[in-house]
């Protein structure tokens, strides 16, 4: 709400060229209590009412016919209902202990990075522990270079934060860094929701939609790539963005 309030401060009094809002709520919301929730539900409908705010700014600016609204998202939730801690499978293989680390699994909700820490030791290590990682309940895909580099991750060669591997989880479940105890997979105390997923499924698509100065009315741009949203703004604004990776959405973009 404070947020929305400045943006129409701004609107009204000091027009930008580019303002940019996140609306927090329902990423944070769905984390809490997952997606599909009444809690989401309400974050979704309290941030429609934030952007209500906004095109109405629009619709009041001596700019108007030249402002372009973008709202995008930039991942889709899974519910949780339990956690898996691959480190127990480190500590259980003797690869964790108090005094030394010999690999490392590190949890970002639905995937986690698995660091192997012993260069000496690094392909036997890898084999085997993706063996042991793709027998866990609640796991869906253990992801070696020629899987992980296909959607867009670097390799450790060109990226000295890559991990060795990664996993990925099944919906419902979510990972933790956890080592406690000998239980690989426990009940969450509550359920939530996150992300981190693999990207291909219908629930980890994001939202975009483009109204306003420059668009094309009424075109259906399929499935894009989040990359395309800030050059297809860049071109809007007539600026240049030479290092972006992504390239301007050209069927929404009106002809110059
Ligand atoms: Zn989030």
């Amino acid at each position: 709400w404070l947020y929305t309030r400045m943006a129409r401060h701004l609107f009204e009094k000091h027009p930008p060229n580019l303002l940019m809002i996140h609306l927090v709520e329902v990423d944070h919301v769905e984390h809490k209590y997952g997606p599909r929730s009444p809690e989401a539900y309400w974050a979704v409908s309290y941030a429609d009412d934030r952007l209500r705010d906004i095109v109405e700014a629009i619709e009041r600016s001596p700019h108007r016919d030249k402002t372009t609204l973008v709202v995008a998202s930039d991942h889709g939730f899974f519910p949780i209902s339990k956690d898996i801690r691959p480190n127990v499978i480190l500590k259980q293989s003797g690869l964790i202990s108090k005094e030394k680390k010999q690999a490392y699994c590190l949890s970002q909700g639905g995937g986690c990075m698995v660091y192997l820490l012993d260069d000496a030791k690094r392909e036997e290590m890898k084999e085997e522990l993706k063996k042991k990682f793709a027998a866990v309940e609640g796991i869906q895909a253990v992801l070696d270079q020629d899987e992980y580099t296909k959607l867009g991750l670097p390799t450790p060669a060109e990226d000295s934060h890559a991990p060795d591997f990664w996993l990925s989880a099944k919906s419902g479940y979510s990972f933790t860094n956890s080592d406690k105890g000998d239980d690989v997979v426990t009940p969450r105390k509550t359920p939530g929701g996150t992300h981190g997923y693999l990207p291909d499924q219908p629930d980890m698509l994001a939202t975009l939609v483009i109204n306003g100065y420059g668009i094309k009315p009424g075109t259906n741009l399929g499935k894009v790539q989040s990359i395309d949203v800030a050059p297809t703004m860049a071109r809007l604004l007539g600026v240049e963005l030479p290092t972006a990776q992504g390239k301007p959405l050209m069927p929404a973009l009106q002809d110059d």
